[in-house]
This record gives structure tokens, sequence and C-alpha cells, in this order.
């Protein structure tokens, strides 16, 4: 049996799956290990090839059975990997600053070892579940704490120059379009004002859509909490209802049309994909959500109406799934 392994590094965690060299999943659901990241490098890395030997162990596999291995982190990380010298909220230790992490994996697990940051990886798992190995163009969009994301062309991950390629979260939109947001500039942390991200996140909740919709419902309940602890309960009063919440993700839908809009009109795709723990809910509440998110784009040119909008699946484990997915692709193109 020959399996490709696909390892999601985050600050603190490390999620494995593993795949058949014809894309089938060995592992459907969270297989977890702890990161340990804070201690630095050495042990982090030690702390990955332990967990890859458990996950190999639980498919009834050994590690030589895996001949290439997909990695995903969070960024800011180069095309190639190598993290920012200037260090990131999840790599805090200083001996990360400009580590190569694949390349030092490579030589601890001698054998190749790609690279995608997270939101790239995250975005080819949902196009690899839509489209599977047909070429084909589809644009995604992750909200989470932040918002990531990526671009899928004609099958291939669009990483740019510097890795900086599928930034959605920092491209501008016209928040001042947004019902309750026609007076406000929503800061980013990237100092962006009205990106997706400054209205499309749990950030932009907390720092931005909570207080603003809060002054039209003052009498709410979450204005009597902390305003982090109050950030966290929209998603599931928004789902029960609640009309300040469905204010609150209505706003964050249209944003996301805004966004799709641009996306539609740069790359006529295939598909929109959305994902990320924002919409991790009722089908439902997916369904309420995504008829807003169109309600929030422009009207549409007949001939690309039809653009598929869908959900991306398996949310906590897209990005080590797109990881296998990257370096299955790779080892394909090497044989
Ligand atoms: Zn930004």
């Amino acid at each position: 049996m020959q399996l490709i392994a696909g390892i999601d590094l985050g600050g603190t965690a490390v999620n494995y799956t593993l795949i058949d060299l014809d894309g089938r999943f060995l592992i459907e659901d969270l297989c977890e290990h702890p990161a340990r990241s804070v201690e630095g490098p050495d042990v982090c890395l030690q702390q990955i090839e332990d967990g890859l030997a458990i996950a190999v162990q639980r498919v009834g596999a050994t590690l030589e059975s895996v001949i290439a291995v997909g990695l995903d982190t969070p960024g800011p990380a180069s095309a190639t990997g190598v993290l920012s010298a200037r260090g990131s909220t999840n790599f805090v230790h200083p001996q990360w600053a400009g580590f190569d992490l694949p390349g030092n994996l490579t030589r601890r697990l001698g054998r190749p070892v790609c690279y995608l940051n997270d939101g790239n990886a995250g975005a080819l798992w949902g196009h690899f579940n839509i489209f599977g190995h047909t070429p084909a163009t589809s644009i995604s969009a992750i909200v989470g704490t932040g918002l990531g994301g990526g671009v899928i062309v004609d099958g291939r991950v669009v990483t740019g120059r510097g890795g900086f390629g599928g930034e959605c979260g920092h491209v501008l939109i016209p928040t001042q379009r947004i019902a309750g947001l026609e007076h406000v500039d929503p800061q980013c942390n990237c100092g962006r004002i009205g990106d997706l991200e400054s209205v499309c996140s749990l950030t932009a909740i907390r720092n931005t859509l909570l207080p603003t919709f809060l002054k039209k419902y003052p009498g709410h309940a979450l204005a009597t909490l902390d305003v982090k602890d109050a950030a966290k309960k929209v998603r599931g009063l928004a789902e029960r209802g609640d009309a300040m919440c469905r204010d609150i993700f209505r706003a964050q839908a249209h944003a996301l049309g805004l966004f799709f809009d641009q996306m539609v009109n740069t790359f006529d795709p295939d598909a929109l994909i959305v994902g990320g723990g924002a919409i991790e809910a009722s089908a439902d509440f997916q369904g309420w959500f995504l008829a807003e998110i169109r309600a929030g784009m422009p009207v549409q040119r007949e001939e690309q109406a039809d653009i598929p909008l869908r959900i991306m699946p398996n949310g906590d484990t897209a990005g080590a799934r797109g990881a296998a997915i990257e370096a299955l692709r790779l080892a394909s193109s090497r044989s």
C-alpha cells in the first residue's frame, strides 16, 4: 500500500489525514496530536513525526508506506513554506522566524514534503470535493477568526510570487453598500479599511459588527457581556433567529456577495465556495446564509447567474485534506 499524508499544523494541534494514490481518504474524522509549537521547531517536528506514526498505525499501515507528505500551516509564510522572519501568531518561539518548515520536515521524514498555507489548502479541498481531478476554476472564502481562502485555476492553487496568492480576506470591497455599515469604516488587522475580513470574520464581529449593530438594538442581551464573549455567541443566536444576530450575519453574507462578484468578473469560475466555523451550522442556516450571499451580489449577467455557490464540507479537516491532495498531484506528476 502506498499512501500520501496530509498534515495540518496549527498553533496547538497537528491534524492528519491519509489518502491512497486514487485520492480516497482513509481517515474521515479528526486525527489530532499535540503540536507543542510554542516549544520551538525541534520539539514540534518530533511531535509531527510521532503523530504521523500514530495516524498510519490507525489505518493498519506503517511509515514506510507514506511516499509523500503535504503540509499546511497558517501564514505568513513564503510560497515554499519558509515562515515569516517577522514571526507569526501561531509560531511564537524565536527559532520559528525564517524557519524552512517543509525543508526540515523533508530531511527528517526522508520523503518529499510540499507546502500550502492553510487557506489555500482548505480551498483546494473544497475544490477537489466538487470537481475531483477534472480541471476547473473555483474561489473559496473560509470564514473563521480571520478570513482565509484561495483561488484554484484549472485545478491548480494560485500561490503567487511570494505565497500571498488567494489572500481573499484582504481584497477591498465597497462596504458602504452593506445595510447597517453605510457610515462605518471597518478596520482590518492588516491595516486596510473595508476589506473582506474587516466585515466577514469573528474578529470583525467583535471589533466592528457587534458594536455597530448593538446601537440599533440597545436593549439586546449581548450588550451586557464582554464583547469578546458576546462575539462568540452571535452565530448560535443567529441560527436561532435572533434579529440582531441575523442582521450581523446578513452583513457578512452581503460582504461575501460583493467579494464573489469581483471574482466572477475576474475569473468566470465554475464554483464559489464558502467554508469555515461561521457556517458550521444547521442545513437551514447554511441555506439562509447562501441565499443572503446571492442577495448581496449585484445582478449577474445571464450566462453567469447559474455559477454554483457551495458549502465546503469537513471544515476542521479541510487543511489536511487539501495538503494531501496537493502532495498527491505532485507525486503523480513526478511518476
Ligand atoms: Zn485585511
